[in-house]
């Protein structure tokens, strides 16, 4: 009989379903319409001659200009391989294994449950009541041993905003208690619903932030983490030495910079005009059921059929992300917002079905 290395492993990995990420289930495709990035990319030249050498532990450059860029002083940043780095960096900070526990509210985004469950931290979800927004009484009576809270806003896959009253109910109510960790990948495109004015009233607010979306960089594995000059310092005990790549930095460092910006924010609002131009197409057809409304750079769209449409359009190359295993999202797709002439062919397709 041969020796089962598995048994070596700890529990929870064992059991452990990873995290199914786009690049995962498909990479082949002509269309990538499943990861909500930024459908073209912007050509950097990388004439690096210090390879040899290690990089800073924190980019000094990269943070004064993310610090500019939205008015906050650099003490209370980190920069990190991705804001999935910085969903683990706070869990490994604040949550003893076994003991301790995160809370979140599904439907919402995979790896706040898939990175308590590889580090051994209870995972409490609370569900989105039925217009996609906090519980807050049933929040607020389960909050004993929750170390930090994470709020998706905009959220994904469902793409509307949390309310901001509730966000700030939360948030007094939690004040030396509970951290409250808001993801804001996707606020670029709807930027005037940032949680960063608070950071300086709760001390407890954390705000994780990326370059993958909006700044169209998901190939370089930059984020941020936004926070009090504390709980930053506490989080540098946790990174790992080395964090961000000489060329990660060094194309960060270019795309921060007040020109790349304004194109950035140019590029968003057109990606914004295509998005509603593409909900006024999709839906008239009658294979849609609903059609929920976007603050980001995708849609939610419930079909009558979903599986079916999703499959339809894996064989003409179009890669949605489908949701139907999610908690209430059966015959939900999420389609990322591509170039005009990507939702002009879906548009095409669906026409023809
Ligand atoms: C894409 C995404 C992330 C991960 O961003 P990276 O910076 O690429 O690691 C985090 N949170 C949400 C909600 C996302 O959609």
């Amino acid at each position: 009989m041969s020796f089962k290395i598995e048994k070596l492993a700890r529990n929870n990995i064992r059991n452990l379903n990873p995290y199914e990420s786009a690049r995962r289930l498909q990479s082949t495709g002509k269309i990538w319409m499943n990861a909500n990035e930024y459908p073209v990319s912007k050509d950097y030249l990388i004439n690096q001659k210090n390879l040899n050498r290690y990089p800073d532990f924190q980019p000094k450059k990269i943070i004064k200009k993310y610090a500019n860029y939205i008015g906050i002083i650099p003490e209370e940043i980190l920069v990190t391989r991705g804001a999935d780095e910085g969903i683990e960096l706070l869990m490994k900070a604040f949550c003893n294994p076994e003991t301790d526990s995160i809370m979140i509210f599904p439907p919402t985004y995979g790896m706040y449950k898939i990175t308590a469950d590889i580090l051994g931290i209870i995972n409490k979800p609370i569900s989105l009541n039925n217009k996609w927004q906090l519980n807050i009484k049933t929040i607020l009576k389960n909050l004993d041993n929750v170390k930090l809270i994470y709020i998706c806003n905009p959220n994904n896959p469902t793409a509307n905003l949390i309310q901001f009253q509730d966000i700030l109910i939360l948030l007094k109510y939690t004040e030396k208690k509970t951290i409250v960790v808001i993801d804001e990948a996707y606020i670029e495109f709807c930027i005037s619903f940032s949680l960063v004015k608070y950071l300086k009233k709760y001390h407890h607010l954390v705000i994780l932030r990326t370059l993958s979306k909006a700044f169209s960089l998901a190939g370089i594995r930059c984020g941020f983490i936004l926070a009090n000059k504390k709980i930053i310092n506490l989080l540098m005990k946790v990174i790992s030495p080395y964090p961000i790549p000489v060329p990660t930095s060094y194309i960060a460092e270019k795309a921060l910079c007040k020109r790349e910006i304004s194109l950035m924010k140019s590029r968003i609002s057109k990606l914004i005009n295509i998005r509603k131009w593409f909900i006024s197409k999709i839906k008239l057809f009658k294979s849609v059921e609903k059609i929920f409304e976007s603050n980001t750079n995708y849609i939610l769209v419930k079909f009558y059929e979903g599986n079916k449409i999703f499959e339809f359009f894996r064989t003409k190359g179009i890669i949605f992300r489908n949701q139907n295993q999610q908690i209430g999202l059966l015959n939900c797709l999420r389609i990322t917002i591509g170039t005009y002439e990507e939702c002009k062919k879906v548009i095409l397709i669906l026409k023809n079905l």
